[in-house]
């Protein structure tokens, strides 16, 4: 029998237990927190050196950065070793599916990462941890040491259209693959959310693993509400049983 292929879409929930709040989704920080969603909105953080400034000390003071995997993303990273093809598409931007062991290249970040910054201007690139060394030593706003561009992580900020790149592999992978499982996401942030529809239509099985309900449930083979630390481990390993090996 010819191997599935198992996506995993993620969004902030599965990364909760690591520590790191929900920043970005509808009932997300920045959402409720006009100020905060200032800093990372593209055309405040371009227009004001002041807005600028806070988001480095933001950045400094960023949990993602320093926050280890948890017991779903080892899931995650064991159903791949296990033989069974998997791609992740994450809404998140804390790398934490590839430190728990995932590969970079089974990896897309629909909203980019903070482990990079970039430059507005020439789209250098480069370690967060080098940007953060400059802001350490006293440069409130760091810029490009190439073309003297504004700096920024190399997150997509409200404003900003995702990569259209990584967005056509993200729906390619969606047509493709015989299982979608969301996880951890509200399903309410487009494009990203659209996917687990775009993979339904196109006859994958979709597992829904969310505390609230979404508006895909009703397409979902299975839904599925307890607590994703314990879940998503049961679920993905009942898949290692039936595909990998
Ligand atoms: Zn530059």
């Amino acid at each position: 029998m010819a191997k599935p292929l198992v996506a995993v879409l993620s969004g902030a929930g599965i990364s909760t237990d690591s520590g790191i709040p929900d920043y970005r989704g509808p009932n997300g920080l920045w959402r409720r927190d006009p100020e905060a969603e200032k800093l990372v909105t593209y055309a405040y953080y371009m227009g004001d050196p002041e807005i600028r400034r806070r988001s480095w000390q933001m950045r400094r003071k960023n949990r993602a950065l320093t926050a280890e995997p948890n017991a779903a993303h080892r899931a995650v990273a064991e159903l791949e070793r296990s033989g069974v093809p998997v791609r992740v598409l994450t809404q998140n931007v804390d790398g934490l599916h590839q430190r728990a062991g995932l590969p970079d290249r089974k990896v897309l970040e629909l909203h980019g990462n903070v482990r990079e910054f970039v430059c507005t201007k020439c789209h250098a690139r480069g370690p967060m941890e080098d940007a953060l060394a400059r802001v350490e030593a006293g440069e409130d706003d760091p810029p490009c040491l190439e073309c003297g561009g504004i700096l920024k992580s190399a997150t997509v900020m409200f404003g900003q259209s995702l990569d259209p790149v990584v967005l056509g592999e993200a729906l390619s992978i969606s047509k493709a693959c015989t299982v979608f499982i969301a996880v951890g996401s509200t399903l309410q942030v487009q494009p990203a959310a659209g996917l687990a529809g775009v993979a339904a239509d196109h006859g994958a099985r979709l597992t829904i693993v969310n505390a609230e309900p979404t508006p895909y449930d009703d397409l979902a083979a299975e839904v599925v509400r307890e607590p994703i630390g314990t879940a998503l481990p049961g679920l993905l390993s009942a898949l290692a049983g039936q595909y990998g090996g």
